[in-house]
């Protein structure tokens, strides 16, 4: 068994976020312009066998909890064979995905039969003209559509639904939203606005904190908090007093950062290696591997960038990240 991946702060990576595509079927406004990206040429994504084999690396350095996201996982053609492939890599001990749900329907048997073991689905309202001015395409029915296909199997559970609020829109979504996760098996998480818009409208002022969000659900449906389920996780969890089942999580970036406990290394698309979402260091493995890298010299890329890994992040003090979100893997 190889040495654990380790940073200068003594951090272990588990969690490794791997991003299969820089596409995306909606433009969610805190993340892409309405025209779209310049994306990656079809010959700069990693292939399958490339993403395999550093999934693979990565799995035996420890960091085998693998997170499939994107841009949209689901618009990669092939994706439900790419996840069956991951899934059977050694040292792979859970693969999940990210998704808009827009595809998910006709996707989520595929996924499921491929080993796919969680869902985080992301839903920023219920209201079909409020989906819309978020995202920017009028879908939300494909979306509610995904989340009925995936909560048909008992193996995607827990189904986590990721909600981004923008102040003077998302304000109103919050008791619809989380009364979602009082009838149905759902887990609703609130995630905080991080300045990685591609349109870099971002500012602190109108991030919809966390601790705003519970206070209008707290007023409502008294919350009893269940703190982290992993001391890593970027989330905390609350259920409702009233109800055993039916949880809620806050990941507030933000206002209240967790870098001390990350374990989290990222791929970007395009085969770079980010041990921080927040920095704009970024370490290219595709290609050195398509140079043609043993596995060694991979590795001792890999160590040296981990090392590097920044304590923290400054983004709540306004700092901003270059890259934009759907091209580095949320
Ligand atoms: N397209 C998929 C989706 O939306 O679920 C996966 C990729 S997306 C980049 C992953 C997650 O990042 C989504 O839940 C999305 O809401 C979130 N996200 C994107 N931009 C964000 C931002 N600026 N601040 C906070 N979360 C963001
Ligand atoms: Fe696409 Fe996800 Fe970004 Fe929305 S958040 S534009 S769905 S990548």
């Amino acid at each position: 068994m190889s040495a654990p991946l380790a940073d200068g702060f003594g951090r272990v990576h588990r969690a490794l976020r791997l991003s299969v595509t820089d596409r995306c079927n909606l433009r969610c406004r805190y993340c892409m312009p309405a025209e779209g990206l310049p994306w990656c040429a079809p010959g700069e994504l990693l292939t399958d066998d490339e993403a395999v084999r550093l999934v693979g690396l990565f799995a035996r350095l420890g960091a085998g909890r693998v997170r499939v996201t994107g841009g949209e996982p689901l618009v990669r053609p092939g994706v439900a064979g790419l996840v069956g492939r991951i899934s059977a890599v050694p040292g792979v001990c859970e693969v999940s995905m990210t998704t808009n749900g827009v595809l998910l329907a006709p996707l989520a048997d595929d996924l499921a039969r491929a080993g796919l073991a969680r869902l985080n689905v992301s839903l920023d309202s219920l209201d079909p003209d409020r989906f819309a001015r978020v995202t920017r395409r009028r879908d939300l029915d494909r979306v509610l559509a995904g989340i009925d296909a995936a909560l048909a199997h008992p193996g995607l559970r827990p189904l986590k639904v990721n909600a981004v609020l923008l102040r003077g829109i998302g304000e109103a979504d919050v008791l619809p939203l989380a009364e979602m996760a009082r009838r149905r098996p759902v887990v609703m998480r609130f995630v905080e606005a991080m300045p990685l818009d591609a349109d870099r409208a971002w500012r602190p002022a109108d991030v919809v904190r966390g601790a705003e969000v519970r206070a209008m659900i707290d007023a409502r449906w008294p919350l009893i908090p269940l703190g982290r389920e992993r001391p890593s996780d970027t989330a905390t969890r609350w259920r409702f007093a009233d109800r055993p089942g039916g949880a809620l999580e806050f990941v507030s970036s933000v206002s209240e950062p967790f870098c001390a406990t990350c374990d989290r290394l990222r791929i970007t698309p395009d085969g770079r290696l980010r041990t921080c979402l927040f920095s704009d260091e970024e370490t290219d493995l595709a290609g050195p591997m398509r140079a043609g890298a043993a596995d060694a010299e991979l590795e001792r890329i890999v160590r040296a960038a981990v090392l590097g890994k920044p304590a923290g992040h400054a983004i709540g003090a306004g700092r901003r990240v270059e890259r934009p979100m759907s091209r580095i893997g949320g």
